[in-house]
């Protein structure tokens, strides 16, 4: 009988498109509905930008650009890595992809071996998961709650190390939870790691500069684990370019090369008009960057003391991101008429179909007593899906 792979049977759909698609087939129904589902910034890419791109169809960038992309984007990225970040790279260390999910993607592909198990501090961003299951690994999860701001602590680490352990995924500031590690968070992750060098760290920081903390912290900077660790990176969060679909790694030599190898048979190299416009967002001004730091600071603020009137939700503070993580354990198991909420992804449906405001729930994101809404919006439409959700969630009984 013709059917799917087995590979391609145990994968789950992402939840955050889902929910993102379900949003517009009802607004394309003509209801009013606000979509904090999907997480991307609403606003346009610069103008500085959008004219390199427009300038590299011009002059004629319609060609395939080498696998890892253009010699002259991935040393812009050198130079973005050793400005802002400290850190010493070569351009053969770096791999421009299709967004950073591929980044990931590529990196979990070229490294696991069917059994390798892979730590995933929850909650973490849906993709993971499915990832490391794409390349035949074990995910192990390792939980952090609210109480302990969603961030793991060395000892937790620690014990979730065994000899099959392969890699981590690091993720700060995260998606789902908008938690930033500091460095001494950090440092600390870094000693126990130290102890084990056969384990390779991923850090994804894609929201680097969604972090209303200051400075950006990378895991790369520890010497005791640089030479294994993947710097994971993009234009997508940052310069709000989601759509361009730009990604890379910085990484030792040899998992660059193995991410260009299998690269090269499946993808190539990115959009080159795509590339161009990533050059010009690391080589031209970052004020646009600190402009939209700023609007979602406000936002942020705004969401966090509007969700913190509504009864029997634990919400946080988040460093960073565009997301909040709420608690909504105390709704889990309430009754709307017929209608029973079992789970925080039945909670997301119900405050989508009756509230008209689409989230995501924490399930999907390893954290079943949360629920995930992106403030990446303007401040009225904030305003109106927190008074929606307050409403919805009176409702239930
Ligand atoms: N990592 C995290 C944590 C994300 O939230 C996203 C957003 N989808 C990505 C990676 C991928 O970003 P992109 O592929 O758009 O560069
Ligand atoms: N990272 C975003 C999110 O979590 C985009 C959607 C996705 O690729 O998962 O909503």
């Amino acid at each position: 009988m013709l059917n799917v792979s087995e590979r391609l049977a145990a994968l789950s759909p992402s939840e955050t498109l889902a929910m993102s698609q379900k949003s517009s087939e009802l607004k394309a129904q003509g209801i009013d509905v606000i979509n904090l589902s999907v997480g991307e910034p609403d606003f346009n890419t610069p103008d500085h930008i959008k004219e390199a791109a427009k300038r590299a169809i011009d002059e004629n960038y319609s060609f395939y650009s080498p696998v890892p992309g253009y010699l002259s984007l991935r040393q812009a990225i050198v130079d973005k890595l050793k400005n802002e970040n400290s850190l010493d790279y070569t351009p053969a260390q770096i791999v421009c992809s299709n967004g950073a999910k591929q980044a990931v993607c590529n990196v979990l592909l070229a490294t696991i071996n069917p059994g390798d198990e892979v730590i995933v501090p929850t909650p973490a961003w849906v993709s993971y998961f499915e990832m490391v299951k794409l390349a035949g690994g074990v995910n192990v999860p390792v939980n952090a709650d609210i109480r302990q701001n969603f961030k793991i602590s060395a000892a937790q680490l620690e014990a979730a190390i065994t000899p099959r352990t392969r890699a981590i995924i690091l993720c700060s500031p995260s998606n789902p939870t908008g938690s930033v590690y500091s460095c001494a968070e950090l440092e600390a992750l870094a000693a126990v790691l130290e102890r084990y060098p056969d384990i390779l760290i991923l850090s994804d920081e894609i929201y680097e500069h969604i972090n209303y903390t200051g400075l950006h912290e990378s895991i790369a900077q520890f010497d005791a684990v640089r030479n294994r660790t993947v710097v994971i990176n993009g234009v997508s969060k940052a310069y709000a370019m989601t759509g361009w679909r730009l990604g890379w790694i910085a990484a030792p030599q040899w998992i660059a090369a193995a991410c260009n190898k299998l690269q090269g048979q499946y993808t190539s190299g990115p959009s080159s008009i795509a590339q161009k416009a990533a050059e010009a967002a690391y080589r031209g001004s970052q004020q646009c960057v600190a402009d939209m730091r700023v609007a979602f600071r406000r936002r942020r603020d705004l969401i966090v003391d509007l969700a913190r009137e509504i009864p029997n939700l634990k919400v946080n503070v988040p460093e960073g991101a565009f997301y909040i993580f709420p608690d909504c354990n105390a709704y889990i198991g309430r009754n709307f008429g017929s209608r029973k909420i079992n789970n925080s992804a039945d909670l997301a449906m119900y405050l989508l179909e009756e509230g008209h405001v689409a989230s995501v729930g924490g399930l999907a994101f390893g954290a079943p007593d949360c629920i995930r809404f992106s403030y990446a919006t303007a401040d009225d439409q904030i305003k109106e899906a927190m008074s929606r959700v307050k409403n919805a969630l009176s409702a239930l009984k």
